[in-house]
């Protein structure tokens, strides 16, 4: 399969394309607008597979667009590109309806266009896999309550209404002219080559250095974590096996409490780096509460079940296993987030860094 796969330089996007040309002989074309959160340092190990290409494009675009599916063909798309980061939809809404909503749209409306045009066979194997969050379904009140496929939609944030928005879209879409897509609402993500501003790889890197770590509220906000590597291979599986026009919830069956999640971070510190910065005994004295988020949802948890009965996919990793990986991997990959936090990451956009240098 031709797998072209939108925001495949953020977080979770080169996670699947790392999956896909490490795990099998499909071949991906990755189209990112290289936001301040693209990074194509996290590609370097496939940057060089025959299998592999980059085209520097903004899903917003509408021509650029549609001259990526008229020169490359793809056989599916795997729609993650968005603006992800719900403190910053709260400080600029904006970006989000444009590139969430929007850009939704002209993908769909291009797919669409494309889809058509296609001889019977391949019209009939294409997939458009649209990747969204838990978020849509707003929170949870209960202790024992989960998110599942039919739970309705209430999102809190400008960023989770975006989602929420595209979301709609996509089935209407599907619906209305028989576009065959397939959609994720997947919970919180964590694993290597996350962005620091998010919250575990951000306490990490603080503690390291002696900063604050600091927690909205009081800290018992629940979110239901997932191993980033554990997510790619979901959403290979369902672009690969899922039925046209369902919904597939993924999690992790990992539900922690913001502070808990910080505690453990302290805990796998002290173990791995029991040297600490001056004047510091114990990472934990690091941790500071601030004024919580407007409108932060307290409980998020996902009953998985439908993909684990229908298309077999089971997470690999505990969170006990995955956080310890996690804080693993950021000690030995000092260069790749240095580079992002002084910036020099975007210096390299199209590529240039030869796979040496990290
Ligand atoms: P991210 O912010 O790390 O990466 C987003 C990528 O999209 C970046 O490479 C960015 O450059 C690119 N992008 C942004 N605007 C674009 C545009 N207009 N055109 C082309 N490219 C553009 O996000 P992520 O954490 O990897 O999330 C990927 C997807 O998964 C998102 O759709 C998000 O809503 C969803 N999701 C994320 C999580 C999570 O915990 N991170 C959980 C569930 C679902």
């Amino acid at each position: 399969m031709r797998i072209l796969v939108t925001g495949g330089a953020g977080f979770i996007g080169s996670a699947v394309i790392r999956h896909i040309i490490n795990n099998t002989t499909d071949s991906v074309i990755n189209v990112d607008k290289l936001t301040y959160a693209g990074n194509l340092e996290s590609l370097l190990e496939v940057k060089n597979s025959e299998r592999y290409e980059f085209e520097h494009v903004d899903i917003c675009d509408f021509e650029a667009l549609r001259s990526v599916f008229e020169r490359h063909k793809p056989d599916a798309v795997m729609h993650l590109a968005a603006e992800s980061h719900v403190d910053r939809s709260i400080d600029g809404p904006r970006e989000f309806i444009e590139t969430n909503i929007l850009g939704t749209y002209n993908l769909l409306e291009i797919t669409r266009a494309y889809w058509n045009s296609l001889p019977s066979e391949q019209r009939d194997a294409f997939r458009f896999h649209h990747v969204s969050t838990d978020e849509v379904y707003g929170d949870l009140e209960g202790t024992d309550d989960l998110f599942t496929e039919s739970t309705s939609y209430a999102p809190s944030s400008p960023y989770s209404a975006s989602k929420a928005s595209s979301d709609h879209l996509v089935r209407a879409w599907q619906r209305t002219y028989g576009l065959p897509t397939v959609v994720t609402n997947c919970s919180n993500n964590y694993g290597p080559y996350h962005f620091p501003e998010k919250l575990i790889p951000l306490m990490i890197l603080n503690a390291l250095e002696g900063k604050s770590l600091p927690v909205y509220g009081d800290g018992m906000q629940i979110r239901d974590w997932l191993f980033v590597e554990d997510h790619a291979h979901a959403l290979y599986t369902v672009v690969t096996t899922g039925q046209v026009g369902e919904t597939y919830n993924v999690g992790g069956h990992n539900e922690k409490a913001n502070i808990e999640v910080v505690n453990i971070i302290c805990e796998l510190l002290e173990e791995f780096v029991p040297a600490k910065p001056e004047g510091i005994k114990e990472y934990k004295e690091l941790i500071t509460f601030v004024s919580d988020r407007p409108g932060h949802d307290v409980r998020y948890a996902i009953d998985a079940s439908k993909i684990e009965k229908e298309l077999g996919w089971k997470p690999a990793e505990t969170f006990e296993s995955g956080i310890r990986k996690t804080v693993q991997w950021y000690l030995s990959n000092e260069k790749w987030w240095s580079r992002v936090l002084n910036g020099a990451y975007k210096g390299e956009r199209l590529g240039s860094l030869d796979g040496g240098e990290l």
